[in-house]
C-alpha cells in the first residue's frame, strides 16, 4: 500500500466520484519547501514564518526574509504558497520582542495580537512578503484571528503597505483556531479571502485545555464531537459563501480522519511532508458522499471514542 501511495504520490487526489483534494505540506523553511516538493506537495499550506524568527539575537530583517520567501516560491515552481505572519507568544518567547508576563499566556499577547500592538515587526513582514509575491502565487494568512476587526486593521495596514510598494495586495485569508472566529465564519466569509482551521489551538480553545498538558491530553481529543461540530459548521459557513476553506493542524495528517474531513468538503489538507503520498493514497480510496454519512454520524456521537470507533469500521470498510 505504501509503495502505491509513493509511486503516485505526486498525482492529484481525487476521490471516487471526481473531487479532488489538494495536500499540502506543513513547512519552517526552504529546505523543507524542496523536500515537500520531492514528496509529491500539491503546495504549502502553512509557512510556519516564525520558524524565520526564533533561536536568533536580532529579526531577520526586510530583504532576508524577501530573498527566503522568493527561494520558497522559486523551489515550489508554481504551486501555491500560503504564508502565515509571524505567530509567536504563548509557548514562543523571542528574546528581542519583550512580551508582558502573563499568567495565561495562551490567552495573552500571542499571534496577531502582537502584530497589531507592536507593529513594526508586522509592517517589514508585509513589505517583504509583498514583494516576494510578484515572483509566484502567494497568499498571506494571519494567526489567531479573534474578531472581525482585528482582519479590518491588518488588511487597512497590508494595503498602505501594498500601495507603497505599487505592488497589489495577495489574497489575504485567515486561520480559524479561535473559537469566535469559528463561530462567525460566516460573516469573516464576507470579507476574507480564504480561511484555513487551525485544529491544534482550535482543540485547546474550545476544550480549555493547555495544547501541551500532559495529563490531560485525553480531553483535548482533536475528534471531540464537539469540536468537530464546530469545524463542521464553519466549513459548511464558508463554502456557502463560496470561499476556500483548508485545514492545517495535526489532524490533517490523521489517516483514520481523512474520510471526515474530505465529508466536510474541505478543499485542502496541509500536513507534514512524510504523510503526503498516503494522504492522498487515503482520498482516492474515498466516496465523498459516503463520508458526508459518516460526517454526520460523528457529528451526532457522544463521546471522541465512538467517533474513532466509527472511523475505524469506515476504514476496514472501504480500503
Ligand atoms: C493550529 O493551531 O492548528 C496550527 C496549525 O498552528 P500551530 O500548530 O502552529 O499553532
Ligand atoms: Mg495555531
Amino acid at each position: 500500500n505504501r509503495d502505491i501511495a509513493s509511486r503516485q504520490a505526486h498525482d492529484a487526489a481525487i476521490t471516487l466520484d471526481g473531487i479532488e483534494i489538494e495536500v499540502a505540506a506543513n513547512i519552517a523553511n526552504d529546505a523543507e519547501a524542496s523536500q515537500a516538493v520531492n514528496l509529491g506537495t500539491d503546495g504549502v499550506g502553512l509557512l510556519r514564518s516564525e520558524f524565520l524568527f526564533l533561536d536568533r539575537p536580532t529579526p531577520p530583517d526586510e530583504e532576508e526574509q524577501y530573498q527566503t520567501y522568493r527561494a520558497i516560491l522559486g523551489a515550489l515552481d508554481g504551486r501555491p504558497l500560503i504564508v502565515r505572519t509571524l505567530d509567536v507568544g504563548g509557548d514562543k518567547p523571542l528574546p528581542y520582542l519583550p512580551l508582558p508576563a502573563e499568567e495565561n499566556p495562551f490567552l495573552g499577547e500571542r499571534g496577531i495580537r502582537v502584530g497589531i500592538c507592536k507593529p513594526a515587526i508586522l509592517r517589514q513582514q508585509l513589505r517583504a512578503l509583498l514583494r516576494a509575491s510578484v515572483h509566484g502565487p502567494m497568499k498571506i494568512m494571519l494567526p489567531m484571528i479573534t474578531t472581525v476587526q482585528e482582519f479590518r486593521v491588518v488588511k487597512a495596514f497590508a494595503k498602505t503597505i501594498a500601495e507603497e510598494l505599487s505592488i497589489p495586495l495577495c489574497p489575504l485569508g485567515i486561520m480559524i483556531e479561535v473559537p469566535s472566529a469559528a463561530l462567525q465564519a460566516d460573516t469573516f466569509a464576507r470579507e476574507v479571502d480564504f480561511f484555513s482551521i487551525g485544529s491544534n489551538d482550535l482543540a485547546q480553545y474550545v476544550t480549555a485545555v493547555d495544547r501541551g498538558h500532559a495529563g490531560l491530553d485525553y480531553l483535548a481529543d482533536p475528534l471531540n464531537p464537539g469540536l468537530l461540530r464546530l469545524m463542521s459548521m464553519a466549513a459548511t459557513a464558508a463554502q456557502e459563501k463560496g470561499v476556500w476553506v483548508g485545514l492545517c493542524g495535526g489532524l490533517a495528517g490523521d489517516l483514520d480522519a481523512t474520510p471526515l474531513l474530505v465529508g466536510m468538503g474541505l478543499s485542502e489538507l496541509s500536513v507534514s511532508a512524510p504523510v503526503i503520498a498516503e494522504v492522498k493514497q487515503r482520498i482516492r480510496q474515498l466516496d465523498s458522499r459516503a463520508c458526508q454519512t459518516l460526517l454526520q454520524q460523528c457529528l451526532n456521537s457522544a463521546t471522541s471514542d465512538e467517533v474513532r470507533e466509527l472511523l475505524t469500521s469506515f476504514t476496514g470498510n472501504s480500503k
